[in-house]
């Protein structure tokens, strides 16, 4: 029996029905079962910490619209997902549009408490980035509150590392100064992707490298982008690592509907062949954010976040079926 029940979609079609994540059953309905969950995932729709053009807050109701054609078998992984994991839509976090750290710490608390605690991982959906400090939070006191924190992919146009916006320390520039201040992220076991220019000035970088993140831009990708991904693979072998995907690291050409549109950056292709280049890192909590659903002509962009999401719990899925190997370049497992 399958890990996740889907409904049959030469039975019920992909166009019916009420809307969850990828068509994933209900976490009650789940719980109800006492079937274990291993990711739920949730919407948080809030965009109340944006610095340019507002709308985020429609994300989770736009992706999971375009998730209903998200499928359950990924190819290049060779891997069945819904067979290996059991995957829940825990509905929407609560939110309160006028207040950013009151949302930020009601978001916390209610993930915190969220299916099984030890085993239960956590997807957020947003939203603009400043929730993924909140989801932060969450999974690592639900993963023990590690002492050295844990390991960080941040995938971004943007540093996010802004100490204030506006006198405003929690706005969607800010998650990650706030998330290494308070010890839930290891900086030297954090990797910025993406990042691309141009920037306000030269010390929007000084946090980054004094802190000691890797900061990877799009054009270094090109320039080394296998040797730093094996690297870094190799930094965060055996650690805890959360996934933070920012969607405007995907070049507004092909993924328009965001907030603060860098130009240039990954193609959809690559972008998703990015992520699978990390397969064998531990992966125990995400976020995929500012899916801005009014500046989404054709809803390219939802239904490539949806295909994001999907591409976070491959990661995991192939990670349980091929266990602590030892992988090659090409993340192939030589075991
Ligand atoms: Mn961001
Ligand atoms: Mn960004």
């Amino acid at each position: 029996m399958p890990k996740t029940e889907l409904p049959d979609p030469r039975v019920s079609p992909r166009f019916a029905g009420v809307a969850t994540f990828c068509r994933y059953p209900l976490l009650d309905a789940v719980c109800a079962t006492s079937r274990p969950v291993d990711w739920a995932i949730f919407g948080v729709p809030f965009d109340s910490g944006v610095t340019y053009r507002p709308g985020a807050r429609f994300g989770p109701r736009a992706i999971r619209d375009a998730s209903q054609y998200v499928k359950r078998f990924h190819m290049e992984f060779d891997v069945d997902v819904c067979e290996v994991l059991s995957l829940a839509d825990a509905g929407d976090a609560p939110v309160k549009p006028y207040g950013i750290k009151d949302t930020l710490d009601g978001v916390a608390a209610w993930a915190r408490a969220i299916g099984d605690p030890a085993r239960t991982k956590l997807l957020a959906v947003g939203g603009d980035h400043s929730i993924a400090y909140a989801n932060l939070r969450a999974t690592w006191e639900r993963r023990g509150k590690p002492k050295d924190g844990l390991g960080l992919l941040h995938f971004d146009s943007h540093l996010d590392t802004v100490d204030a916006v506006w006198g405003e320390r929690w706005g969607h520039a800010s998650p990650f100064i706030r998330a290494i201040e308070d010890g839930l992220v290891d900086p030297k076991a954090m990797l910025s992707m993406g990042v691309k220019g141009p920037l306000n000035s030269r010390s929007d970088l000084d946090f980054a490298r004094t802190r000691g993140v890797s900061v990877v831009t799009y054009e270094d990708c090109f320039r080394g982008g296998q040797q730093i991904i094996r690297e870094f693979r190799e930094r965060l072998a055996g650690r805890e690592t959360y996934l933070s995907f920012d969607i405007d690291v995907v070049d507004p050409a092909f993924a328009p509907g965001t907030g603060t549109p860098s130009v240039g950056g990954f193609t959809s292709a690559e972008v998703l062949a990015l992520l699978r280049s990390f397969r064998g890192v531990e992966i125990v909590g995400a976020d995929v954010v500012e899916v801005l659903p009014d500046r989404d002509p054709g809803g390219v962009t939802s239904l490539l976040a949806a295909h994001v999401m999907f591409e976070v719990l491959a990661l995991d899925a192939w990670k349980r079926v091929h266990g602590g190997h030892a992988h090659d370049a090409q993340g192939r497992c030589l075991a």
